[in-house]
C-alpha cells in the first residue's frame, strides 16, 4: 500500500521557512517532510500550494508572504519571475553575500570535513548591477516582427526583452538596435522547428576598460540580406564599435556558434584589460563575463600564490591564459594547460600581446599533461588550479601530491567539488589555510572561491 505523505498535491497550507537551498529555494518542514518553496526566504511565514510530491520531499508554489523576512528585497527587474537568469534578486545584496559565505562554510565542513579555518566574508560588488560584458540573445518572431530576448523558463518560447539589469547598458542598446534594423530590412528570424529563416542570435561584447564594442550576428547560412546597410546602420547607432562579424551556424542545435566567422566590418578582435594585462577577445573566445570581479578574484589568487619572482608556477585549466599571465608578472616561469585548442591559441596571442616570454602553454587534459611535465622534470613551487564545475581529476591531484609544490591555490566555481578535492589534498599532506568567496554573479546562486593550501 502506498504510504500516505504528510502533504498532498494541490494542498494549500501555511508554513515557516527554515533554510535556503544552494539553488535559492526556501525550505519548510511539514511533520518532518521537506518542501522546497522557490522565492520564499528563511524566517518567513508563507502560504503555499503543493505542486509536486516525491517520496522524500516535495515542491510548493509561494502564494503569499504573511510575515516578511527583513532581508526580502523588491526585485528591480520587471521580468524576474519569468526569466530564471537570476535566482535571488528577492534577497537583499548583503544577505546574498552572507548566504554565499555560509554555503561555502557548510559545504567545506559537510563534504570536506574541513572546519575551523577562516572562510572570509564574500567579496561583493559596490554596485551589483549591469556587470556583464557579454549578451547573447536568441532571435525569434512574434506577429511578423523580429523579437529578441530570453527563453521562458523550461521552454523554447522567446520573450521579447528591452533590457536586462545585470547586463551592460550598451549591450542592451546593441540588441535593441539590431532588432530594429532587422525589422526595417525584413530579416527573418531563425525558426528552430522548421530550420528556416536567417538570424539566430545576436551577441554583443564590450570591453569594460577600453569600451570597445563587438557585434556578432549569428546566421543560419552565409546569406545575410542588406548586409551593407545593416553594417552602416549599426555603425551609425552604436558608439565605439570596433568589430562587426557574422558567425554562420547551419546546424540544428541549441549551441549558439558555428565554426565559421567572417568579419563584416573592422577587426576580428576587440581588446580589454584585467589589471595591467591586455586581452584580445574574438566572437567565440571565452572571457570572464564580470571583469570587475574577475580582477578581485585574480588578485586574491595572486596574493595566495605569494610569489617573489623566483618561482615556477603551473596554471591548470588555464582557459585563455588570464590567470597564467597574472602570475607571470611575478613568477620566473609559468606553465599553463587547457583542453580547448582555440583557448590556448588565444593564450599564446595574449602572452605575445603583453610581451611575456616566461610562459608556456600546452593543449591537453590537465590530468595527462601534468604527469607528463612531471616526468620531464618540471617542478612547480606553486600550482594554481581553476577547474570546471566537476572539479579536478584525481590523477591531477595525485600529480600535485607527488610534485609537492609549496603552495596550491585552488580557484573554484563549485564549493562541493572544491571540498571533495581539498579533502584529498589534505589527506596527502596539505593544509587548507583560508578560503575567500568572491561574488562573480550577483543575484544568481553561483559562488566562486579561492582557497590557499600549504604543504605541511
Ligand atoms: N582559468 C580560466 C578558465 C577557467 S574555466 C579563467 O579564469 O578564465 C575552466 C577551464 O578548464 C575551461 O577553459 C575548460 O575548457 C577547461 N577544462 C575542462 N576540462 C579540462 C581538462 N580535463 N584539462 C584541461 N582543461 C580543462
Amino acid at each position: 500500500m502506498k504510504q500516505q505523505l504528510p502533504v498532498q498535491k494541490n494542498e494549500q497550507l501555511q508554513v515557516t521557512i527554515e533554510d535556503l537551498t544552494h539553488e535559492g529555494a526556501g525550505v519548510a518542514k511539514v511533520k518532518g517532510y521537506t518542501l522546497f518553496v522557490p522565492k520564499a526566504l528563511p524566517g518567513e511565514v508563507v502560504d503555499i500550494k503543493v505542486i509536486k510530491t516525491n517520496k522524500g520531499y516535495g515542491f510548493a508554489r509561494l502564494l503569499e508572504v504573511k510575515e516578511r523576512s527583513e532581508h526580502r528585497a523588491e526585485p528591480s527587474c520587471p521580468i524576474y519571475n519569468q526569466c530564471g537568469g537570476c535566482q535571488i534578486q528577492h534577497l537583499s545584496y548583503e544577505a546574498q553575500l552572507l548566504a554565499k559565505q555560509k554555503q561555502v562554510k557548510d559545504v567545506l565542513e559537510r563534504i570536506g570535513g574541513i572546519k575551523d579555518i577562516p572562510v572570509h566574508p564574500t567579496l561583493g560588488m559596490n554596485d551589483p548591477w549591469r556587470y556583464r560584458n557579454k549578451a547573447q540573445v536568441p532571435i525569434g518572431e512574434e506577429g511578423g516582427l523580429v523579437i529578441a530576448g530570453f527563453y521562458q523558463e523550461r521552454s523554447h518560447r522567446i520573450i521579447d526583452t528591452e533590457e536586462c539589469l545585470i547586463q551592460h547598458e550598451d549591450n542592451d542598446h546593441i540588441i535593441r538596435t539590431v532588432k530594429k534594423i532587422a525589422n526595417k530590412h525584413r530579416i527573418r528570424a531563425y525558426d528552430e522547428e522548421k530550420h528556416r529563416g536567417t538570424l539566430r542570435h545576436v551577441v554583443a561584447r564590450k570591453g569594460k576598460i577600453t569600451e570597445e564594442v563587438m557585434v556578432v550576428l549569428v546566421t543560419r547560412g552565409k546569406e545575410l540580406p542588406s548586409k551593407k546597410a545593416i553594417v552602416e546602420e549599426i555603425l551609425a547607432e552604436v558608439p565605439n564599435v570596433k568589430s562587426i562579424v557574422q558567425n554562420i551556424n547551419p546546424k540544428r542545435t541549441n549551441v549558439i556558434f558555428g565554426e565559421e566567422t567572417n568579419v563584416l566590418w573592422g577587426d576580428e578582435y576587440i581588446y580589454d584589460y584585467i589589471g595591467d594585462i591586455k586581452f584580445a577577445i574574438s566572437a567565440r573566445s571565452f572571457y570572464q563575463v564580470n571583469p570587475e570581479q574577475t580582477k578581485v578574484l585574480y588578485d586574491k589568487a595572486l596574493e595566495y600564490a605569494n610569489l617573489t619572482g623566483e618561482e615556477t608556477v603551473i596554471d591548470a585549466y588555464c582557459g585563455i591564459g588570464t590567470i597564467s599571465l597574472f602570475l607571470a608578472q611575478r613568477a620566473k616561469h609559468v606553465y599553463g594547460v587547457e583542453i580547448v585548442p582555440d583557448a590556448i591559441a588565444d593564450a599564446k596571442r595574449n602572452a605575445e600581446l603583453n610581451g611575456f616570454t616566461n610562459v608556456d602553454f600546452a593543449v591537453g587534459e590537465a590530468e595527462k599533461i601534468m604527469p607528463w611535465w612531471y616526468a620531464q622534470g618540471v617542478r612547480a613551487d606553486v600550482v594554481v588550479v581553476d577547474p570546471p564545475r566537476k572539479g579536478c581529476d584525481e590523477e591531477l591531484l595525485d600529480t600535485i601530491l607527488s610534485m609537492k609544490p609549496k603552495r596550491v591555490v585552488y580557484v573554484s566555481c563549485n564549493p562541493a567539488t572544491l571540498a571533495r578535492d581539498l579533502k584529498i589534498l589534505e589527506a596527502g599532506g596539505y593544509l587548507t589555510k583560508e578560503v575567500q568567496p568572491v561574488d562573480m554573479f550577483p543575484h544568481s546562486t553561483h559562488v566562486e572561491c579561492v582557497a590557499q593550501l600549504t604543504l605541511i
